[in-house]
């Protein structure tokens, strides 16, 4: 019965900060879920003043998209323009 299955809508979230990241996170099973940011990681921004004075704490302050995100598509980059309907990034790439 595939015709019955529903498309999928495109989601696309900009910035993988705390707020990011839970929208990304609870909707990657229900949309096809594009995440924007021009860092590779996760960073627990709360954490960052006793990384410096602690070095080694700022290993894990960072945890890595898949193992929050095994189903959004990540894209590392910068948003620079949005449309109704389209995403721009600094590498070019267009998400609708
Ligand atoms: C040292 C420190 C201590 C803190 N302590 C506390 C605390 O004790 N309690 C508390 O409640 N809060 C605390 N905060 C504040 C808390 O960290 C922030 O309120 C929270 O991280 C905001 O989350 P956010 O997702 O809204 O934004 P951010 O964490 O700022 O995330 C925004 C993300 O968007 C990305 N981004 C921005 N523009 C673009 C673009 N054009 N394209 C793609 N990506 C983009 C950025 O790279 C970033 O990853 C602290 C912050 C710091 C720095």
């Amino acid at each position: 019965m595939a015709g019955l299955v529903a498309e999928k809508k495109n989601v696309v979230v900009i910035g993988s900060g705390v707020a990011g990241s839970l929208v990304a996170k609870s909707l990657q099973n229900e949309a096809a879920v594009f995440l924007i940011d021009e860092k590779e990681y996760f960073e627990i921004t709360w954490a960052s003043l006793r990384s410096m004075v602690e070095p080694e704490f700022a290993k894990r302050s960072v945890i890595s998209y898949s193992e929050y995100l095994p189903h959004a598509k990540i894209v590392t980059s910068t948003a620079v323009n949005i449309t109704d309907t389209d995403v721009f990034t600094a590498q070019g790439s267009r998400i609708r």
